[in-house]
């Protein structure tokens, strides 16, 4: 599989140059040439493989030029066997309809580890090879975190060979758990910054970065955060896993998302392109709701960021819309080029027809306040004795008020555990949840973070001064 970019002026690379790569050199993003896709039966052999099994399966046909299906299968065995839960991604059952997926038995409790678990091993695999003139390749990861990305990619690659990080928060806009789960992970390659301004000032700074000459003659520049395709790549497996349990290929699963970036509920459209079928992936965002504004009236306008109690989901320029877009308008790189060249000018964009009909016909939308939220983790709470985290709870809302049909289970994601938004939760229910007993004596270690303006010159000298440059 080559993976070609949304904006048509790129290279094409393998899965090993499009994983090292992160963003297209064209400000687009990587997606496969075409979908690969599985045959009824063959999704039906999938029910009741252990999770790395699954794994392997659904992601080969992404990987093949770049991994042997037998190396793929000790990666994805690696990567799964650090979760603290049999199944990996164990489904609960509210009552007859709603269901719960718990993607957060990964080592820092969000569903971020499930791909980056997987996406630091890669790295390491990948860099293990010689450059073609026998030089060791290095990589310097620059990414922008609302919290929960941080910390699961610092986790992933601390202490890893050929790789630094340095990882971009919105200062005071992360959780006490949020940081500490970054800042107090002391490894060398590790370099944490905290900026003045919201998680789309970091995040544009690092888009910058990545079209920054200056920076990427020096410095093969990496990618953590969703633009990344590998991420996106081992999220679909989760789809697969959840539907396999709840009847698929012989039965149609609906799925709510807690939404901010778009990379998790892109990843249950791959699911639906291979086959899997998908009755409605429900975009579930709080009063941060561009997505929601797109879906229902095909208005992708940014508005300014509002803080919530569920930081990972206060976005307003979600990245992996474009991938959507690209898809569903005819793969037209040239067409996707301009349409994102207006939105970075005005910061408006409408959706043309064939992505209003085509994001129609599977993706459907909600938006819950902070009332909303709260009524949502206290109804799991008196449901069934659950507690669940403030961003769960936005796709929970969503997911009862999406009037899927009743024959068709609909499962929330559950992209974060309780434990790391404990105030929201106990707010809600009156029950403080305890943080499990795997991340440690947290509170108690020491935290290293440097503090920089939002101002980019700033943040690619710190960067610059800390690299290790190109061989
Ligand atoms: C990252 C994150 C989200 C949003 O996921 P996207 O892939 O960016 O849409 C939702 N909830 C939690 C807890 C997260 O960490």
């Amino acid at each position: 599989m080559d993976y070609i970019s949304t904006r048509g002026n790129a290279p094409a690379l393998n899965f090993e140059g499009a994983t090292l790569a992160g963003l297209a050199s064209d400000g687009g993003l990587y997606v496969p040439r075409s979908w690969p896709s599985f045959t009824k039966a063959e999704i039906a052999e999938m029910a009741g493989l252990p999770y790395a099994q699954l794994a392997q399966r659904i992601m080969l046909p992404f990987v093949a030029d770049s991994l042997s299906a037998e190396r793929l299968l000790e990666l994805t065995t690696a990567a799964y066997g650090r979760f603290a839960h049999a199944a990996v991604t164990p489904l609960k059952q509210f009552d007859s309809q709603q269901w719960l997926l718990e993607l957060f038995h990964g080592p820092t409790l969000a569903f971020k580890d499930v791909a980056l678990q997987m996406l630091g091993l890669l790295f390491e695999e990948f860099l293990s090879r010689p450059n073609a003139d026998g030089t060791t390749r290095n990589l310097t990861i620059v990414g922008a975190t609302s919290g929960d990305t941080g910390s699961a990619a610092i986790d992933a690659v601390a202490g890893r060979a050929g790789v630094d990080i340095f990882m971009l928060h919105p200062k005071g806009r992360v959780s006490d758990v949020q940081r500490r789960q970054m800042t107090t992970v002391l490894a060398p390659n590790v370099h944490n910054i905290a900026i003045d301004g919201s998680f789309d000032d970091a995040q544009a700074m690092v888009k910058r970065m990545f079209n920054d000459t200056a920076m990427t003659s020096r410095f093969n520049i990496g990618a953590v955060n969703s633009i990344n395709w590998a991420r996106l790549m081992a999220q679909v497996v989760y789809y697969f896993a959840a539907a396999l349990q709840l009847g698929a290929p012989h039965r149609p699963v609906a799925f709510s998302v807690p939404t901010g970036n778009f990379g998790d509920v892109f990843a249950g459209y791959v699911a639906a392109k291979m086959g899997l079928p998908i009755e409605r992936l429900i975009v579930a965002t709080n009063v941060n709701d561009i997505l929601h504004r797109a879906l229902a009236n095909g208005d992708y306008s940014a508005g300014t960021v509002t803080p919530t109690a569920a930081p990972s989901m206060d976005i307003q320029v979600s990245s992996n819309f474009e991938r959507l877009l690209f898809d569903l308008n005819g793969r037209d790189g040239v067409a996707m080029a301009a349409q994102m060249a207006g939105f970075e000018s005005t910061k408006a964009m409408a959706l043309t027809n064939a992505q209003r009909e085509g994001a129609a016909g599977l993706f459907s939308s909600a938006r819950a306040d902070a009332g909303e939220m709260a009524q949502a983790i206290r109804w799991a709470y008196d449901a069934s004795g659950e507690l669940i985290d403030p961003h769960t709870a936005i796709g929970l809302h969503a997911a009862r008020a999406a009037g899927i049909d009743a024959s068709v289970p609909v499962v929330t994601l559950a992209t974060a555990h309780p434990a790391k938004f404990p105030d929201a939760v106990e707010r809600a229910t009156g029950h403080r949840p305890l943080l499990p007993a795997r991340v440690g004596d947290l509170f108690d270690r020491e935290e290293r973070c440097a503090e920089l303006p939002g101002d980019y010159d700033a943040v690619a000298a710190y960067v610059a001064a800390r690299a290790t440059p190109k061989a």
